[in-house]
């Protein structure tokens, strides 16, 4: 069934080490029916951290893509490595998608590594959200992280969910769900279903002074977006659900603001809020500008290809994974189709390749139910045929020839070395 690309999203959860990304991703998956069990990185039983040395050592070193839907959105998920190490793989996912997650710990805050990962966001103009994760943890301190985003990062931070407490069970206000500052609503989350019940009340009068003030200043950020919102605010009148998730959406596409959630991903509370906003407020491919080239018969001509399905295809081999049956292609579709038992056109090694067999991806393992005929602008597929591309390379149209950018590596670890 042909997917609407307003629904899909490309993202990735980019984080300190030990912030929680594998954590997010597994109950992320468990939330969106995609799993039956939580995996636990402290138990080795992830699927994002599906090689054995990854497991082994409890940090995610190689970027998987899984793929999950939420709420009538198909999500393509890249699970990248917080490992300083491993900057060149989060560089590399970076250039494939489209929005980003990113993940504090709540007890830690804003850390070295958070302050790379953020910088290269900024770099490949990648919108993104917060999430703060680890409330339940001693010492875990909301207002702090807020307040370190800005000076340490440059963000704009605009919460849109409250931590309801904060800390683990024996403090006295311990952490126990979120308010919803969009809405207006408070949560609770059943940790008898790891998550999943989710209880939605009005918010509490012992909570309400807090949660207002919080929302005039969700509502400052939304006005200084949206004229419109402005003059309601200035006639004193409420300003539409509707219209305050449009103005957040536009500022995070814009990257002016970082809408920011908050909860325990290992007690599954606050994850689907954050669900949701991934939906909400990151781009579509469709949001994205267009990709730009060359022409690669005549290299000083500039060409560039809109987020369609109706242009000629191109896109960027990002990921090559070695296997008995045939290496695996991981490709970003910017633009058109790509067919199964098609032939495409690799401008870096002036090759044309096969495209013997297509599959969507759910993390690196083959789903058995993931092969599929066609795919489309905005997709992340895995491609069996090609020979002669590699990792950074295009693939294009085998007549509308462009050659995009390629992955640099090197400048990569360069520019590490430098800093
Ligand atoms: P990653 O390195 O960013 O992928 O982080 P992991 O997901 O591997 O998590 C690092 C550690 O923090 C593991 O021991 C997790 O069980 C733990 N952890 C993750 N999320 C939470 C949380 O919300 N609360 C608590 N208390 N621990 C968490």
């Amino acid at each position: 069934m042909a997917q609407d690309i307003n629904q899909i999203r490309n993202i990735g959860i980019i984080a300190h080490i030990d912030a929680g990304k594998t954590t997010v991703t597994e109950r992320m998956l468990y939330l969106s029916g995609e799993k039956h069990r939580v995996g636990r990185v402290d138990h080795g039983t992830t699927d994002t951290d599906d090689d054995p040395e990854e497991q082994e050592r409890g940090i995610t070193i190689f970027s998987a893509c899984v793929k999950y839907q939420w709420k009538g959105f198909n999500i393509n998920l890249l699970d990248t490595p917080g490992h300083v190490d491993f900057t060149a793989e989060v560089e590399r996912c970076l250039r494939v998608l489209d929005g980003a997650v990113v993940v504090f710990s709540a007890r830690e805050g804003v850390e070295a590594q958070s302050e790379t990962v953020w910088r290269q966001a900024d770099r490949y103009e990648v919108p993104r959200i917060v999430f703060i994760n680890k409330m339940d943890r001693e010492g875990a301190d909301f207002q702090s992280v807020i307040d370190d985003i800005g000076p340490r990062l440059g963000g704009r931070p605009v919460p849109v969910e409250l931590p309801v407490g904060q800390g683990p069970p024996h403090v006295a206000d311990p952490f126990r769900g979120t308010i919803d500052l969009v809405r207006n609503k408070m949560r609770q989350f059943d940790p008898e279903t790891e998550g999943k019940n989710v209880t939605e009340t009005e918010i509490p009068d012992e909570f309400a002074d807090d949660a207002a003030l919080w929302r005039e200043q969700l509502l400052e950020a939304v006005c200084e977006i949206d004229e419109e919102a402005m003059a309601l605010v200035m006639e004193d009148k409420p300003v539409p659900e509707e219209m305050v998730i449009a103005a957040i959406r536009k500022g995070t596409l814009e990257r002016t603001i970082q809408p920011v959630f908050c909860g325990s991903a290992l007690h599954g509370i606050g994850v689907q809020p954050l669900m949701s906003g991934v939906g909400d407020y990151l781009p579509s491919p469709l949001d994205r500008p267009p990709v730009q080239g060359v022409d690669p018969k005549k290299r000083d001509k500039t060409l560039s290809r809109q987020p369609d399905p109706k242009e000629p295809f191109c896109g960027l081999v990002f990921k090559i994974l070695p296997a008995k049956t045939g290496d695996n292609y991981w490709i970003r579709v910017y633009s058109g189709e790509l067919k199964q038992n098609s032939r495409v056109y690799c401008p870096n090694r002036d090759k044309k390749e096969n495209v013997a067999q297509l599959w969507q991806i759910h993390a690196s393992k083959k789903d058995r139910d993931g092969q599929t005929d066609t795919v489309t602008t905005g997709d992340i597929c895995c491609v069996i045929g090609p020979r002669f591309a590699i990792t950074g390379d295009t693939v294009c149209d085998v007549k509308e020839n462009i050659e995009l950018p390629s992955i640099k590596f090197a400048d990569t670890v360069l520019s590490m070395a430098i800093e």
